[in-house]
């Protein structure tokens, strides 16, 4: 997609840190690392999210996912990370071409990503959220 900086990325068109690459898949570092080797993982056809993105093709992104993580685990003997989707604006999501981030994490590494407050209003009404997936 044109002006999509990802796509651009995946194309080569747009320097980056590439840590691997597929046929269907390239990974990146983060340019705004939160830890290092926060790596970002994503499709080379532009999609602009989970919504939209056929599940064969998720099914890709998922395989390259693990593989950087076998990377990691490999060569650095990483043990602790967090995967991270962000999808809309309402979540946060900067970059619209789908992205998934693998956000390594390191004992005492001063870091923080805080979990929502829990919504105790919503948790007394389980029952009638299921009710609407019928
Ligand atoms: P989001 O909030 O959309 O899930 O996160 C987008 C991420 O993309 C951010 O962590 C941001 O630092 C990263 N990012 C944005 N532009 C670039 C870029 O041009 N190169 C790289 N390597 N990362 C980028
Ligand atoms: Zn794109």
């Amino acid at each position: 997609m044109e002006n999509c900086i990802f796509c651009k990325i995946a194309a080569g068109e747009f320097s980056s840190h590439k840590v691997y690459e597929d046929e269907h898949c390239f990974a990146f570092l983060d340019i705004n690392p939160k830890n290092a080797y926060h790596t970002l993982v994503i499709p080379k056809k532009h999609y602009t999210g989970i919504f939209d993105i056929p599940e064969d093709e998720a099914v890709f992104l998922m395989k390259a996912v693990k593989k950087v993580v076998s990377l990691y685990s490999e060569k650095l003997g990483l043990t602790d990370l967090q995967i991270i989707n962000n999808n809309g604006k309402n979540a946060q999501q900067e970059v619209p071409h789908l992205h998934f981030h693998i956000l390594p994490r390191y004992k005492d590494d001063g870091q923080n990503f805080a979990w929502p407050q829990t919504r105790k209003d919503i948790g007394e009404k389980l029952d009638e959220l299921l009710e609407k997936l019928k």
